[in-house]
This record gives C-alpha cells, sequence and structure tokens, in this order.
C-alpha cells in the first residue's frame, strides 16, 4: 500500500475532548455475506432500490486464480462533510458529541445538493410513495445508527456481522477496538483527496480493485421501478 493512502492520525479525530465514532471494516474479514446490508434494511424499513449500506465487490484474477474482493460501504460520518456545506437549509448537520452526520426530515426541500456534493453515492432520494410512513421525497442516508449507539448498542450491521469485518467504537477512547485497530494496522479511507476526513477505516482494502466513486448512484426512477415490480410481484 502507497504511503499517501494511510490515514492521518492528526487530522480525523473530531473534537478534543468529544466522542468521535468510527466504523472499522476489515476487509479481510468480510465473506460478503450481505448480512449486513439486511439487517439495516430490516432496522430501517429502506425502500426497494436503495440501501444505507451496502456490499459491492469485484472479481479479480483469472480462472481458476479468480478471487472477490467485497468493500462494505456506507455513508462516512466524515469530519468536512461536503454534504452538510451544501445544504441549502441546515437540513444535514453533524453531532459534535460523537461525529454523527445526520438528516433532519422535516427541513429537506429534496434539492438532492448533498447527493451530488458526496463522493461516496453514500444519500438516496426516499420514493414519493410509501404506504406506511409519511416520511417521501426527502434525502437519507446510514445515520451510524445513532438511536442505537446512544443508547450504548453497536450499528445493526456491526451486530450482525458475522465474520466480525466491522468494528463500532470512539476513536477519542484509547481503550476502544477500533482505537486499537487504527493504531496496529494500516489503514485506508475512501478517496482521501476529496479532504472529506472520513470517518470508516478500511483495512486491507485494494484500491485497484475495489469500487469507488459515483458509479453506483441509482436514479430514483429505478427505484420507482423496482417498487412496481415489487408489488406486482405479491399483489398489494
Ligand atoms: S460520506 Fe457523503 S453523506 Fe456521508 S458525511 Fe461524507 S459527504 Fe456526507
Ligand atoms: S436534499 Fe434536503 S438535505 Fe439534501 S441539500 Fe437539499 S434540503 Fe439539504
Amino acid at each position: 500500500m502507497s504511503e499517501e493512502l494511510r490515514v492521518s492520525p492528526i487530522e480525523t479525530r473530531g473534537l478534543a475532548g468529544k466522542r468521535r465514532f468510527a466504523m472499522v471494516v476489515d476487509t479481510r474479514r468480510c465473506i460478503g455475506c450481505m448480512a449486513c446490508q439486511v439487517a439495516c434494511k430490516a432496522e430501517y424499513d429502506t425502500p426497494l432500490g436503495v440501501n444505507r449500506t451496502w456490499v459491492p465487490y469485484k472479481v479479480a484474477g483469472k480462472y481458476p486464480n479468480v478471487k472477490k474482493h467485497f468493500l462494505p460501504r456506507l455513508c462516512n460520518h466524515c469530519d468536512d462533510p461536503p454534504c452538510v456545506r451544501n445544504c441549502p437549509v441546515e437540513a444535514t448537520f453533524k453531532v459534535e458529541d460523537g461525529g454523527f452526520v445526520l438528516q433532519r426530515y422535516e427541513r429537506c426541500i429534496g434539492c438532492r445538493s448533498c447527493m451530488a456534493a458526496c463522493p461516496y453515492n453514500a444519500r438516496f432520494m426516499l420514493p414519493s410513495h410509501r404506504t406506511y410512513t409519511p416520511i417521501t421525497n426527502v434525502v437519507d442516508k446510514c445515520t451510524f445508527c445513532f438511536h442505537r449507539v446512544t443508547q450504548n448498542l453497536v450499528p445493526a450491521c456491526v451486530q450482525t456481522c458475522i465474520g466480525r469485518a466491522r468494528v463500532f467504537g470512539d476513536i477519542n477512547d484509547p481503550n476502544s477496538e477500533v482505537s486499537y485497530l487504527v493504531a496496529n494496522n494500516p489503514t485506508q479511507v475512501l478517496r482521501p483527496e476529496e479532504g472529506t476526513k472520513p470517518h470508516v477505516f478500511y483495512i486491507g482494502a485494494d484500491r485497484n480493485h475495489t469500487e469507488f466513486g459515483r458509479d453506483a448512484y441509482r436514479k430514483i426512477e429505478v427505484m420507482e421501478l423496482e417498487r412496481a415490480a415489487f408489488k406486482n410481484h405479491f399483489k398489494i
């Protein structure tokens, strides 16, 4: 791994004296079972076609020497998040204690500026037709399971990860597992050149074998099509 892909230990710790939650994803332990993605879907009832967390993969090599590289993805809860800077109505904001980047649905005007600003495709638009909740036509994303973490639980994806590839905790606590992992392993963040100071740290991620950038973006029409297909299939 090249030196510039290592995480700066100085720039990426949130506010001094405050908690700063982070996730470490050890890609060497990820088996691509997608349990994290399913647990997240169950936790939030995320509509068809969009995900708060997802696990893209790439196949590398030639038969018979092939390998799948998985790269679990989610909002990076950046220290310097362009989604917050670009929201015209402060619907997207940062929580100082913990470093969560959260969304106020009642303020969001659905302009999608945050979606355009996020270099990680971490945001998506909620569809206009939802039968079980009035939360529609606003942007959504991973919250680091704010409601669970503030009850001293770990995020749903972390709790369900059978390979223990996802580890969560306060990186400002020197006794936390995330602190230990970041201190004792070469780690990477996605797209460090963007200067967003992400707080999802990867161990063993190979930039040449994993998906970066905006290519996972899925338009709302796709979501609506999938929803229609789902309704047709189940005749609801
Ligand atoms: S990953 Fe994207 S949505 Fe999440 S805080 Fe960073 S810029 Fe915002
Ligand atoms: S879509 Fe909502 S959260 Fe995103 S920039 Fe517009 S108002 Fe802010």
